[in-house]
């Protein structure tokens, strides 16, 4: 008898949706069958909206923007004939299963921008029905994977103890080490995130904004601090978690390369911040740019620019050209 795959979840799954909209752009919405295509074309009708669909999708005005979203950021389907009556990957987004090798994960993705106001203590979300893809990996690779996600739940993991594992230093560091913070800097300063941000949409984009003119600015010779609140810090630790246990990355890119790039927005992220001496920071600024990132880093074009081979890779953790 055929047996159905463990279904296997980090923890509860904690999600309230703010209605930002930031979901509804810059992603191509398939329409599942027959049945969604003709419902979403009748709702087309009702709301006076043209030619819905595109090659199977929803249509995209040119900006990334979903052709039902309205001025209000609310979905003119939701809102006029009720949520069932959206497209279902909408229905489902942020729930997500991957079909791994060891079952079922199910989970949320932490690239809803939102993700940080609810992660803590939103109300509980049923794992099912969940946008569902197809993963597995090789068992050393799978394993790797393991490790690392198991590192980011160790008691009192931080971000400076994470880099430190990858590094080869198990310690508890304090902060992180300056050469790995060097090399960071010079890969973020060279990254045109100008101009990949905006692939995601105009809110996305608006995420990391204020990061776009920071980044070109970072000094190798002269990194700066990591000043992570402890919340901000194991929040980061939570997406760099999830994005591995859904593998929600780019299949090309293994999971240690994934989590180098997480680790990378955490600390354009942060080194954008203003001095805490300074105007206090808005608190949310920081872990929506996060989940903007743990987005934008899934596009090729993306990480291609900043991490494009695992030489780029060992060379931001261990310095060594090859
Ligand atoms: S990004 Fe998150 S909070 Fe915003 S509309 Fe989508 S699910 Fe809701």
């Amino acid at each position: 008898m055929k047996t159905e795959p463990r279904l296997l979840a980090l923890g509860p799954l904690r999600h309230a949706c703010h209605a930002c909209g930031t979901c509804c752009q810059g992603w191509r919405v398939a329409l599942v069958d027959q049945l969604e295509r003709a419902r979403i074309q009748r709702a087309a009708r009702h709301l006076g909206i043209a030619d819905p669909i595109v090659d199977g999708a929803l249509r995209q005005r040119d900006d990334g923007r979903c052709v039902f979203l309205t001025d209000d950021r609310l979905c003119a389907i939701h809102a006029t004939l009720g949520a069932d009556q959206k497209p279902k990957v909408c229905q489902q987004f942020p729930r997500r299963a991957t079909l791994a090798e060891d079952g079922y994960r199910v989970g949320l993705d932490p690239a809803c921008t939102s993700t940080h106001r609810s992660w803590r203590a939103g109300p509980e979300v049923d794992p099912l029905p969940a946008m569902q893809e197809e993963r597995r990996l090789p068992a050393d690779v799978a394993a790797s994977e393991q490790g690392l996600i198991r590192l980011t739940r160790a008691p009192g993991a931080t971000i400076p103890f994470f880099v430190g594992h990858f590094i080869g230093d198990p310690r508890h560091l304090p902060a992180l080490p300056p050469p790995f913070s060097a090399r960071a800097c010079t890969l973020l300063g060279a990254l045109d995130l100008a101009s990949v941000a905006s692939l995601q949409g105009p809110d996305v984009a608006s995420r990391v904004a204020h990061l776009v003119p920071r980044l070109p600015t970072l000094d190798p010779a002269a990194p700066p601090p990591l000043a992570l609140t402890p919340e901000h810090d194991a929040f980061a630790l939570e997406v760099v978690r999830r994005q591995l246990f859904l593998r929600l990355g780019d299949p090309a890119v293994p999971p240690f390369v994934q989590a180098l790039l997480i680790l990378l927005g955490v600390l354009a992220a942060a080194w954008s911040e203003p001095p805490t001496t300074a105007t206090p920071p808005d608190p949310q600024r920081l872990p929506e740019a996060l989940s903007a990132w743990a987005r934008l880093v899934r596009a090729p074009r993306f990480w291609q620019r900043l991490l494009p081979d695992l030489a780029r890779a060992r060379w931001l953790v261990t310095g060594a050209s090859t």
